[in-house]
């Protein structure tokens, strides 16, 4: 009798076995429903064999074995069962986290004609199909054959004039080569005209071009605007052209409909598809299940699409690769840059990491030859320069309500050539504290260690970190003193300065506040562009990727907190932020400029971005990071905990510990307090190991997960973070 190993979204590092009589081989990778406990479940069969440890009274049947679509492959089950050993996560729990809602649940999909605007013609196979084959008794399928013979095409409205039930055998026809698919072209959509490539440019596609059947991870290192998308243009239509598909990585939602657009517009005859969490369960579906098909040529999503299945992968792009979004903070800890490179070593295909700032890990590869290294100095646009990085030293020009004089001169000529100016200060809000002068008392968040963000248009206090809402104090609550005064300044203070200073500008606002309806973005992103905006204000949301061709100022506030963060990727992250935000300006036909208010002219962060010397300050943060013994000379992993008293916390940790004695090649830390010690109720601690060998770190945290995984007593959560990039 067969007996399935199924992977199941369950907590325990382990298969679940059933006996399914009519299964085999083949069924590796289906979806399959079983009785667990009292309840049915979804899960993924890994394993069909013979025997099993489950004593035979206590061996259940499978319920039902959902074959209406195809097994996942054998590449994305290593995939998922490198990542589960890598990251020590229960297998179960990574396969079923990685399908989209509608597949981990108890009920069979239905493949409807998913994108109403393609045509679907008779394929050659289809044109001979013998209709003596298909039972009479199946009208349907009779007039839907006929159907398509009598007519060049059919859209999906003309099938389902047919029948409501037509997609359903359209679409199994369309899996049995019968009916082909063509993507409609829009005939409205002006074919854009193709640039010809910058010399910089064409070297970089020369190269990778030359080894696309081949693994190697590839860094593009192009300054912002040197036209990196266009080298994954070239790239990506080199893939299609050999019948493969390209997948695509970028950091943030609000950046894929922009990208998507210039994807269709450049390949009118390849359907394309956008994974990310702002879908439904619906589209998401669909977008899978073409990927899943061959159907999709390209796939442009967030990090969760490094898990899509792609029978004909042929290209991977991560686009800024150094950006922290990639890694997941909760559950499974992964790092999509890294199963990407995981990817297309498996697929022996390239892997193209695009920044303006390369992650120090990667440059640190680079360095060692491990790396391909491809670089783009200058802007692509004709006369386009980088912007000029100034510093406006603040121990001599003192501020007024946030604003220097200088930079209140460099807005006014701005707005006098009817130019537009962005200003960065990456604090949302009003102000982030709310002080008492006379006792001193400030407001804080009950349940986590931060402290509640003014919010002065709905007269709030907000913690950032759970959410938590309060209003507005009338008094102190430790003194009763009514003198209470916002202290500091974020973006709508910033916003409401702006206004008092130039009451005749047309200021707009972007943060997490201002985007947080649908659309949003499409509505900012259009007033920025028909040049209905002349300042804007906003957080980091507004530092990516986002071409502004007539925006010639930059001014940013705030950056000097950073600098002296206890966190050893601050600088790291601020350069990048900078590099980033700064990119913005003169990116086309206009020459731009950056003014960065700082009492620290002459910290070297700030000097390499005036000189834009991004290689000068990585060797020097990586110099830094050597002889301090951080990443990316050593391997970390983290063990998190969390529970409600802290006193159980640090017990826990003093256990985990325990375990780690008499170790060689393996440092471990004494249990500290996360740096957000307090969060959402919980008491936070970690514990830090690091190892010199990946593959050292790599055997000790498998054993000691183990370990871990059996100490029962301790009413603790825990979890490994593997590669942390938070602490
Ligand atoms: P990056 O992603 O490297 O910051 P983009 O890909 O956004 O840069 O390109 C910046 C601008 O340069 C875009 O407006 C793009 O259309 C333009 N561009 C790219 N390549 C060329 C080229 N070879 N000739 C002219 N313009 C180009
Ligand atoms: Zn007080
Ligand atoms: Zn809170």
């Amino acid at each position: 009798m067969p007996i399935l190993r199924v992977a199941l979204n369950i907590p325990l590092d382990t298969l679940f076995d059933y006996i399914a009589p009519d299964a085999c081989e083949a069924d590796i990778g289906l979806r399959v429903c079983v009785p667990f406990g009292k309840k049915k479940l979804t899960g993924v069969i890994l394993e069909v064999c013979s025997d099993t440890a489950v004593p035979p009274e206590k061996l259940k049947s499978v319920i039902c074995i959902f074959r209406e679509t195809p097994p996942l492959s054998a590449e994305l089950l290593a995939l998922f069962s490198f990542c589960s050993d890598y990251y020590h996560h229960p297998l179960g729990m990574v396969v079923m986290n990685s399908l989209p809602g509608k597949l981990r649940n108890n009920k069979p999909v239905s493949l409807k004609v998913h994108v109403n605007r393609d045509q679907f013609v008779l394929s050659a196979a289809g044109k001979q199909v013998d209709t003596s084959t298909i039972p009479a008794r199946n009208t349907l399928m009779h007039r839907l054959l006929a159907t398509l013979k009598s007519t060049p095409s059919l859209n999906a409205r003309d099938v389902r004039k047919i029948s409501p039930r037509a997609g359903h055998i359209l679409q199994d026809w369309v899996r049995k080569g019968w009916v082909d698919i063509i993507p409609e072209t829009d005939p409205a959509v002006a074919t854009p005209a193709i640039p010809k490539l910058t010399s910089e440019q064409s070297t970089a596609v020369g190269a990778i071009a030359e080894k696309l059947d081949r693994f190697d991870t590839w860094v593009l290192h192009g300054v912002t605007g040197s036209g990196k998308t266009e080298v994954y243009l070239r790239l990506i239509a080199q893939t299609l052209s050999k019948g493969k598909q390209a997948l695509v990585l970028i950091p943030e939602i609000s950046l894929t409909p922009q990208l998507e657009s210039v994807f269709r517009e450049r390949f009118t005859m390849t359907r394309i598809v956008s994974l990310h969490s702002g879908l439904n369960d619906s589209e998401r579906l669909s977008g899978w299940l073409q990927a899943q098909q061959g159907e999709a040529g390209v796939v442009l999503g967030t990090r969760l699409a490094v898990f899509t299945p792609l029978p004909k992968l042929g290209l991977i792009i991560v686009d800024e690769e150094q950006d922290s979004s990639f890694k997941q903070q909760d559950g499974l800890r992964y790092s999509a840059r890294d199963l990407a490179i995981f990817r297309a070593s498996q697929a022996h295909i390239p892997a193209v990491l695009g920044s303006a700032t390369p992650s120090l890990e990667s440059y640190y590869n680079v360095l060692n030859d491990r790396y391909h290294y491809l670089r783009l100095k200058n802007r692509a646009i004709k006369n386009a320069v980088l912007p000029q990085v100034k510093c406006i030293d603040l121990r001599s020009e003192k501020p007024l309500n946030g604003l220097s004089i200088p930079l209140i001169k460099a807005i006014d000529v701005c707005l006098a050539h009817r130019q537009q100016c962005l200003i960065f200060i990456n604090r949302r809000g009003y102000a982030p504290v709310l002080l008492c002068k006379s006792c001193g008392w400030t407001a804080v968040c009950q349940r986590c260690t931060s402290r509640l963000v003014v919010h002065l248009q709905d007269k709030k206090l907000s913690c950032h970190h759970c959410g938590y809402l309060e209003s507005f104090p009338h008094a102190c609550p430790q003194c009763g003193d009514q003198d209470m005064m916002p202290f500091g300044r974020g973006t709508q203070r910033v916003e409401e300065s702006l206004a008092m200073r130039f009451p005749s500008a047309r200021i707009l606002r972007i943060d997490r506040d201002s985007t947080r309806r649908k659309n949003a973005w499409q509505a900012i992103l259009r007033s920025v562009h028909q040049h209905e905006v002349d300042i804007l204000v906003g957080t980091q949301l507004l530092a990516k990727g986002h071409d502004f061709p007539n925006l010639s100022l930059v001014g940013i506030l705030g950056s000097d907190i950073s600098l002296y963060s206890t966190d050893f990727r601050a600088g790291e992250r601020l350069f990048t932020q900078l590099m980033q935000v700064a990119g913005r300006a003169g990116r086309a036909k206009i020459s731009g400029s950056v003014l960065i208010q700082t009492e620290f002219p002459n910290h070297p962060l700030y000097q390499a971005l005036q000189r834009h010397d991004y290689d000068v300050l990585a060797k020097t943060i990586l110099a830094e990071r050597k002889m301090a013994g951080f990443p990316p000379y050593v391997y970390q992993a983290l063990l998190r905990a969390e529970a409600h008293s802290l006193k159980k916390v640090l017990d826990f940790l003093d256990t985990a510990h325990k375990l780690t004695q008499s170790l060689t090649g393996i440092e471990v830390f004494d249990p500290v307090p996360a740096h957000m010690a307090r969060l959402k109720g919980m008491e936070r601690a970690h514990l830090l190991v690091q190892s010199g060998s990946r593959k050292k770190l790599q055997i000790f945290l498998a054993q000691w997960y183990k370990q871990l995984s059996a100490l029962t007593a301790h009413k603790v959560r825990w979890s490994l973070d593997v590669d942390p990039i938070e602490f």
